[in-house]
C-alpha cells in the first residue's frame, strides 16, 4: 500500500510508540503526591517541555487537550463579542464559531487561498468591531497546504487590542512554528499530525491570558483544563514533538518528492488544476482537480490500486460533496467537488511516488479519461 494521506493523520513514530508503552506501565495519577504520582507527573511535564520547544512556547503556556478540535472549540467558546475568521478554516474552528452567540465575520480568500490582509485591516479599522474580539486564522490549510500571513495579521490585531488565535495543526512539525515570535495569544496543535497518537493535542495559551475553562471540575493543568491527564498519549505526543523537531530539516526531501509527484501529474494530465499553486504552500501537500471527474471516484479508484489519498476535507473521511474550503476560495463547484488531496510525509519514498504515478496514469491518463 502507498499511504499519501499524512494531512489526515501521520503514522505513529516509533519513538512515540516506545514512550507510550513505557508510560502505560506507570500506575500513578499525575495529581497524586506519592512516588507513583510523581513519576506520572514527571512524564507529563517532560512532554510539556518537548511540545513547548517544538512550537517556540514556554512549558507554562502548554495545556494538554484531547486534540485540536477541543483546542479550537475552547477558544471559540470564549465570551467574544466578535469573531473574525476565514471561510477556509477547519470545521473545528468554523462550527463552534458559528454556534457562538456573537457577531461572526467569515472572510473569503483570493483564488489562491490566501486571506486578504487589507480586508481584515479594513474590518478592524473602518467598522466598529465590538470587543472583546478575536481573529482566528489558520497557519496552513489541511486541504490545500496554503500558508496564511499569520504574523502580519497578528501584528495588526495586537495593535488594535484584538486577540489572535491560530490553528497550527498542519504547520507544526512541518515548518518552523514560533508561538512567541508570531505574537499569538492562543494556538492549537494536534499530536497525530506529527507522528504522535490520535486523541491528544494542546492549546498554547500566552502566559497571563485568562481563558474560561471549557472542561470544569478537577484542578488539572493549573485549573485550566479539568480531567485526569491522558499520560500515555501525552508521553507519545512529547516524544513525537521531539522527533519532529529533530527532523524538521528533512522536510525539504519531502518537498522534493512532492514537486516530482506534482510534475508527473501535470505531464500526465495537462488539464489538471493544482489548487493554490501561486501561493506559499506546505511542502508536502498537493490539492488537484481534474475537470469533469468527481473526487470520490478518483479516491476510490486510487484506493483499489493500492494508493490512499483523500477527497476534499478528509479528517472526517466519508464526507461527500463540495469542499467548503475550495468554495471559500471562489472556485466553481466543478473544482470544489472534484479535488483530491495528496499529502506526503517523512516516510514517503520514491517508490511511493512511482506507485502513485503508475496508478494515476492508469486512472486519469488521457487514454483512461477517454474510456
Ligand atoms: N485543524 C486542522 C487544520 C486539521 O487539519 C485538523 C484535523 O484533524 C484539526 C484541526 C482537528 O484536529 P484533531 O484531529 O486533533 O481534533
Amino acid at each position: 500500500r502507498t499511504y499519501l494521506d499524512y494531512n489526515a493523520t501521520a503514522p505513529l513514530r516509533s519513538e512515540a510508540k516506545a514512550a507510550m508503552m513505557a508510560a502505560l506501565d506507570v500506575i500513578g495519577n499525575p495529581s497524586s503526591v506519592h512516588a507513583e504520582g510523581r513519576r506520572a507527573r514527571g512524564i507529563v511535564e517532560s512532554a510539556r517541555e518537548s511540545v513547548a520547544r517544538l512550537v517556540g512556547a514556554k512549558p507554562s503556556e502548554v495545556v494538554f487537550t484531547s486534540g485540536a478540535t477541543e483546542s479550537n472549540t475552547w477558544v471559540m467558546a470564549q465570551p467574544w463579542a466578535t469573531i473574525l475568521t476565514s471561510g477556509v478554516e477547519h470545521d473545528s474552528v468554523l462550527a463552534p464559531a458559528r454556534a457562538a452567540k456573537c457577531n461572526v465575520i467569515e472572510l473569503s480568500t483570493g483564488r489562491d487561498g490566501v486571506v486578504r490582509v487589507e480586508e481584515i485591516a479594513e474590518h478592524i479599522l473602518k467598522r466598529s468591531i465590538a470587543r472583546p474580539a478575536v481573529v482566528a486564522l489558520q497557519m496552513a490549510n489541511n486541504e490545500t497546504g496554503v500558508i496564511q500571513p499569520v504574523a502580519e495579521v497578528a501584528e495588526f490585531a495586537r495593535a488594535y487590542g484584538i486577540a489572535m488565535h491560530s490553528d497550527a495543526v498542519q504547520a507544526a512539525g512541518r515548518v518552523a512554528v514560533d508561538f512567541a515570535a508570531l505574537g499569538l495569544d492562543t494556538m492549537a496543535i494536534s499530536a497525530h499530525k506529527l507522528g504522535g497518537p490520535k486523541g491528544v493535542g494542546a492549546l498554547i495559551i500566552r502566559d497571563h491570558l485568562d481563558l474560561v475553562p471549557l472542561l470544569c471540575g478537577g484542578g488539572q493543568e493549573r485549573r485550566r483544563r479539568a480531567g485526569t491527564e491522558n499520560v500515555a498519549a501525552i508521553a507519545g505526543f512529547g516524544a513525537a514533538a521531539e522527533a519532529a523537531q529533530a527532523e524538521l530539516r528533512n522536510m525539504s526531501a519531502v518537498e522534493a518528492l512532492r514537486d516530482d509527484l506534482e510534475a508527473h501529474i501535470r505531464a500526465i494530465s495537462p488539464r489538471a488544476v493544482i489548487i493554490g499553486e501561486t501561493a506559499s504552500r506546505l511542502g508536502n501537500t498537493i490539492a488537484v482537480a481534474l475537470p469533469g471527474k468527481l473526487a470520490e471516484t478518483l479516491v476510490i479508484r486510487l484506493d483499489l490500486a493500492g494508493v490512499a489519498v483523500s477527497a476534499g476535507s478528509a479528517c472526517s473521511s466519508g464526507k461527500v460533496g463540495a469542499s467548503h474550503v475550495l468554495e471559500a476560495m471562489g472556485l466553481g463547484s466543478d473544482i470544489a467537488s472534484g479535488t483530491i488531496r495528496i499529502s506526503l510525509g517523512l516516510e514517503t519514498t520514491k517508490d511511493d511516488v512511482a506507485a502513485f504515478v503508475a496508478a494515476w496514469q492508469a486512472i486519469a491518463g488521457s487514454h483512461a479519461l477517454a474510456a
